[in-house]
């Protein structure tokens, strides 16, 4: 057994973390997550912790699920390991392909497997150019994505995404994605636009760029249906059809980006159907498994998969873990809980809309917070100088930070990003849960406030 100051040390001389500063890590020293049940977890020093992001927006049927401990247990004893290269499979992609086929928009039947939402994401990119290929069109090649986008940290992930950081840091972006508008109305709005008109705007910015690249040259839109990572920017209902009506105009695919939307968040299977998206593939990984394996699954609509598989002979891709039987056998009883316990109507008929009516009752009204919006059991909580010209603190972010700290220390795990406060919970938070984050949120607040206005 290793103390947490051990630990620390050791953390301190091996490991490198995803996205963190090393020095500040040391300075403030990891902390350790030894475990966790049901909306909490708990840290080495047996501190609580309610649990407002699901991990990374993927533990959606909460924690200490023995069932998915099982499933993966059995499915290890029977057989560990093998691919599907080669005309091989095993049984536990085969029948996750069929459920996926189910409960996936119309037209949306085929699946390709990988281990992460990056690496689905590289797949649908290489695989939306092969399909333009085929068709007799190489130059489509262009993608177009959106500025503050979030697809992932692999090239061609941090390449489709929109943050700046990303692409000066890491040999990114590869060429032939370029960068629409954020549908952003907190920040972008102008004065007296109405939301309507802001959403077709912010779509009309696609069909902008679209029109820059020459619409012979694009072979495909990429967004997520609300930006996660970005800071869980929820377009207006006038933005997504507009997409859709630009994209069958200029015969451009649309690639949507489900990995944080998918299996349950906004109250529908995938926002997709939430929102009345018709995408001709759909990105999804996290929470097909709750976050208790690595998966992700590509799901391929119809246009494209006929013509892959009718004239593509061999497609040069695959991962080693592609359809892994452990992490497939796990997904397969993760969607059997969502489905048995109701959780995603619970989502769209009582805890999404008690969850936005708690944060706005007892958070929209703070003195530092801007706007408070969500959708499903997803929000955002705007941090804000002052609520009526909506001038940030100084410091890029810094007053965030500051909420975050207060709440995790008085037993709330939040995320900043910039400005923004972001919150994706367990779907099985229930009524009480969503009243005690609110309670916490709101003591984190008061005392940011008492320190950023010192
Ligand atoms: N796409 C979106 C919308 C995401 O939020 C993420 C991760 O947060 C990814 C892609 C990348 O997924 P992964 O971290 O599994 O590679």
């Amino acid at each position: 057994n290793f103390s947490l100051k051990q630990l620390q040390e050791i953390d301190g001389a091996h490991h490198l973390h995803p996205f963190t500063d090393h020095k500040d890590l040391r300075a403030a020293g990891t902390r350790i997550i030894t475990r966790a049940d049901g909306p909490f977890i708990y840290d080495s020093e047996g501190n609580e912790l309610l649990d407002g992001m699901a991990g990374l927006w993927c533990v959606n049927v909460g924690y200490g699920r023995h069932e998915l401990a099982e499933a993966a247990y059995a499915q290890m004893k029977e057989l560990p390991y093998y691919n599907s290269f080669f005309r091989c499979s095993t049984p536990t992609p085969v029948l996750l392909s069929r459920k996926l086929a189910e409960i996936a928009p119309a037209g949306v039947k085929q699946v390709f497997y990988g281990s992460s939402g990056s690496e689905s994401n590289d797949t649908a990119l290489r695989l939306v150019r092969h399909y333009w290929a085929l068709e007799g069109k190489p130059e489509k090649t262009i993608i177009v994505s959106r500025r503050s986008a979030y697809h992932g940290s692999t090239v061609a992930g941090a390449s489709l995404g929109g943050m700046a950081a990303m692409h000066s840091q890491l040999g990114a972006p590869v060429p032939g994605i370029v960068h629409a508008m954020a549908p952003y109305a907190f920040e972008l709005s102008l004065p007296g636009e109405s939301e309507h008109d802001f959403g077709v705007r912010a779509a009309r910015s696609v069909e902008d760029a679209i029109l820059e690249a020459g619409p012979q040259n694009v072979a495909a839109f990429i967004g997520e249906p609300v930006m996660g990572a970005g800071g869980v920017k929820i377009p207006p209902a006038s933005y997504w059809p507009e997409i859709q009506r630009i994209c069958r105009k200029y015969d451009v695919l649309l690639m949507l980006d489900e990995v944080i939307t998918g299996y349950g968040r906004t109250g529908a299977w995938f926002a997709a159907q939430s929102m009345g998206i018709e995408p001709d593939t759909i990105t999804t990984a996290k929470a097909l498994t709750s976050g208790y394996q690595p998966l992700s699954a590509l799901l391929v609509g119809d246009r494209i998969a006929s013509t892959v598989i009718e004239k593509g002979g061999e497609f040069y891709h695959g991962y080693t873990y592609s359809g892994h039987p452990v992490a497939c056998a796990v997904a397969l009883a993760n969607l059997e809980i969502i489905e048995k316990e109701g959780l995603i109507e619970r989502v769209r008929d009582d805890t999404g809309p008690y969850f936005r009516k708690s944060l706005m009752e007892r958070l929209a009204g703070h003195g530092i917070v801007g706007e408070v919006r969500t959708i499903g059991l997803m929000g955002a909580i705007e941090i804000v100088k002052d609520k009526e010209t909506r001038e940030r603190f100084p410091g890029d972010g810094a007053a965030a930070v500051v909420v975050r700290d207060h709440a995790i220390a008085n037993g709330m795990m939040l995320r900043a990003t910039g400005d923004t406060m972001i919150l994706s919970p367990p779907l099985i938070w229930t009524r009480s849960t969503i009243d005690m984050a609110a309670d916490r949120i709101a003591k984190a607040l008061d005392l940011a406030e008492a320190d950023l206005r010192k």
